[in-house]
């Protein structure tokens, strides 16, 4: 997509918006050149409830590395079945096999940054560049490469608008609306999972540990990449790009009497 149309003054405006808002907006907007990226943890069942409220026809996709856990791969048929979503399963280029005879055996245990490359990161690139925005599911207090991202913002990595509609909630909030609403959710998350990636690199933590130290716990990394906004293009800031010309859309929720 080209940058110069994607409207950075909505910006800071969408800042106030809820996240249902964000979304509502971001459809009409983009309508089907929009998807949400899944990992089925409960911000993206959040999302995904979200959104089927508002559409029948979202799209959802995943980054299907090969090594979920079984239990994740049971709740997307759950959310298929629930949502009436099919989800966009997108594959890596070479299996699981392929890659191990190209890169030798646990390529995660060894090189983790070239396994998520291979597997999350350019699956990511080929399918973002057949939509013009993309839906994550990331929180600003998740982590510091987080903590700047914006509800709606020009992601310069892979050059097209990036939609994130709760980075201003708090896990209390997610699992405040998961259980509210009945979502399915990831039954690990039960057995001391809190933040679920591939079954390699996810382990279960303690009470009190930091909730992602379970992933790639023996490595400095923490995060794939999918969100690092880095290009050597800052942010905008929404200060600077103030044009209110754009309201905040009615509650599409709230106005149906949900
Ligand atoms: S999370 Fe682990 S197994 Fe999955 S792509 Fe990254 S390094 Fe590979």
């Amino acid at each position: 997509m080209n940058k110069r149309r994607w409207m950075p003054s909505l910006q800071a405006t969408a800042e106030s918006w809820p996240a249902v808002a964000v979304l509502d907006w971001a459809f009409k907007r983009f309508g089907r050149r929009i998807a949400i990226a899944s990992g089925f943890g409960p911000e993206g069942m959040v999302l995904v409830d979200l959104a089927t409220r508002l559409r029948s026809d979202v799209r959802v996709f995943t980054l299907d590395t090969g090594l979920f856990f079984s239990e994740t791969y049971g709740l997307m048929s759950e959310v298929e079945q629930r949502y009436g979503v099919k989800i966009e399963r997108v594959q890596p280029a070479l299996t699981v096999l392929e890659q191990e005879a190209e890169y030798g055996a646990a390529l995660w245990e060894t090189l983790p940054d070239r396994c998520c490359q291979l597997r999350k990161i350019e699956p990511l690139r080929r399918k973002l560049l057949t939509l013009d925005a993309w839906v994550a599911a990331i929180r600003r207090d998740q982590t510091t490469d987080r903590a700047h991202a914006h509800k709606v913002e020009w992601d310069a990595k892979f050059s097209l608008v990036k939609i994130n509609p709760i980075c201003d909630w708090t896990s209390g909030m997610v699992w405040d609306y998961v259980v509210s609403n009945n979502v399915p959710y990831n039954p690990l998350h039960d057995r001391g999972y809190p933040s679920i990636g591939c079954a390699p690199c996810t382990k279960p933590v303690q009470i009190g540990d930091d909730p992602r130290s379970g992933r790639w716990a023996n490595f400095s990394k923490t995060e794939c990449g999918l969100h690092l906004n880095r290009t050597g293009e800052t942010r905008l800031n929404p200060t600077e790009e103030i044009r209110r010309s754009e309201s905040c859309p009615q509650h599409p929720l709230r106005s149906n009497g949900r």
